[in-house]
């Protein structure tokens, strides 16, 4: 039995925002050539990174139940009980078709795609690696406030996830040889395909992936799923959509309103709920998901229940068939978004307010599940006193210095009474 065997090394092939490549999305490692560089994808094959020495080396050490250090993630997370993203089916046959020397001929026929980091968004709880806007716009309050860059870069990981690079802008699709390459590889070879950005509807380059397979009529053979924030669609999608075998959109909601505005800031609630509900039009029968997908944080959380009733009521009779909800993912890092580190007070009162609410969810299992264990969450003390407080002032400091620079909606408007309790808590 080969206890460090996954299927993704004879399946999947991920391509990072940066262009390098990866086995999966739960490993934060490259895939290095035999100098030890990263492969780009602007410099190779998909078919070389796919039977380098890396991955060859790699399937053999499957083979031989040996540790796998890019996989130390999934490791870690199974011997704590948790389910990993390993996938384990297939294993005889791919075995066998496995040389001595660890390639293969077999291609793979699922992708992570991640088109870059070009995003129009700059979500609070998102980072620069995702979308290039978040370091812009830190750059550009760091032009008049330097101490609080420097302060920024201190709290990485607690204000903002990886600091260490505001600059990053990720747009290799752009180079015209890249993205014939990757479109006929995609064409011809994967049925699975995940697309994710930086935010996919705003690159032409996806648009011409459509194009490219819609000529080769490859689409009939493929599933897509696209991650996206639902501010743009292309009306060609009314041709493209329905020649997939099938198709799903992750739509990234996080409120009503204002509240998804302010969060997945410069939004447009109306525009978004509308590409909804043109992706609603499209959906069939036997084709066509959409999974309302919102990040769980302390800017939300008092909203949880209007939401997923707002979704609900929209999806009409499609709820539970085409149009559902993901699990209610909670927001870790950055830790200011985590509404762990709320003040007691306020988090019992959400819980209070969601807990009216649970009898009504409690008729769709997969919503109830997640809702009640959002509720659970909130009554634990999960986060020390300390932490919590230092948290807070963070908390505080960095939404009210990109409120200043907006000149917007601020959160102490948009939530006065995690004002006036955070107010309280760190006196
Ligand atoms: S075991 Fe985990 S980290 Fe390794 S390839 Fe599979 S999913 Fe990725």
């Amino acid at each position: 039995m080969s206890k460090s065997y996954c299927s993704k090394l004879w399946n999947h092939q991920y391509i990072h925002m940066s262009g390098s490549f990866r086995f999966c999305c739960a490993t934060n490692d490259n895939i290095l050539d035999d100098k030890g560089n990263r492969f780009h994808i602007n410099n190779t094959s998909l078919d070389n990174v796919w039977n380098s020495n890396r991955v060859k080396q790699t399937r053999l050490k499957m083979m031989n139940s040996e540790i796998v250090p890019e996989c130390v993630k999934c490791v870690e997370q199974e011997s704590r009980g948790y389910a990993s993203m390993r996938t384990t089916d297939n294993k005889e046959h791919f075995f066998s078709q496995t040389t001595s020397d660890g390639s293969v001929s077999l291609k793979p026929t699922t992708m992570e795609l991640h088109y870059g980091n070009v995003c129009n968004l700059k979500c609070r709880m998102c980072s620069q690696n995702y979308s290039n806007q978040i370091g812009k716009e830190l750059l550009e309050i760091g032009q008049e406030d330097k101490n609080f860059i420097e302060w920024v870069v201190k709290e990485s990981g607690n204000v903002n996830n990886w600091t260490n690079s505001l600059s990053v802008e990720y747009s290799w699709f752009q180079n015209t040889k890249t993205k014939n390459k990757l479109n006929e590889f995609i064409s011809k070879n994967i049925e699975t395909l995940t697309v994710i950005g930086g935010e996919p509807t705003i690159i032409p380059e996806f648009y011409d992936l459509f194009e490219y397979c819609e000529k080769q009529d490859t689409l009939k053979n493929k599933h897509f799923t696209i991650v996206t924030n639902l501010t743009n669609t292309n009306p060609k999608m009314v041709q493209w959509l329905p020649k997939l075998k099938s198709w799903t959109i992750w739509a990234s909601i996080d409120g009503l309103n204002e509240r998804t505005e302010y969060i997945r800031y410069p939004s447009n609630f109306n525009k978004v709920e509308e590409n909804l509900k043109f992706y609603q039009s499209l959906v069939q029968e036997d084709k066509g998901f959409i999974m309302l997908s919102p990040a769980i944080q302390l800017l939300n959380i008092d909203q949880l229940d209007e939401l997923l009733e707002w979704y609900i009521d929209l999806s009409g009779d499609r709820f539970g068939k085409n149009m559902n909800i993901s699990w209610l993912a909670q927001v870790w890092y950055p830790r200011i978004c985590n509404y762990d580190i709320a003040p007691k007070d306020y988090r019992h009162q959400i819980a209070d307010k969601l807990e009216k609410k649970k009898e009504y969810f409690s008729q769709w299992k997969n919503i109830s599940t997640y809702y009640n264990s959002q509720i659970k969450n909130l009554r634990s003390n999960t986060i020390d006193i300390d932490t919590a407080t230092h948290l807070q002032k963070a908390f505080i400091k960095y939404n009210d210095r990109l409120d200043a620079h907006r000149k917007k909606l601020t959160w102490r408007k948009l939530l006065p009474e995690l004002e006036k309790s955070l107010t309280k808590s760190i006196k």
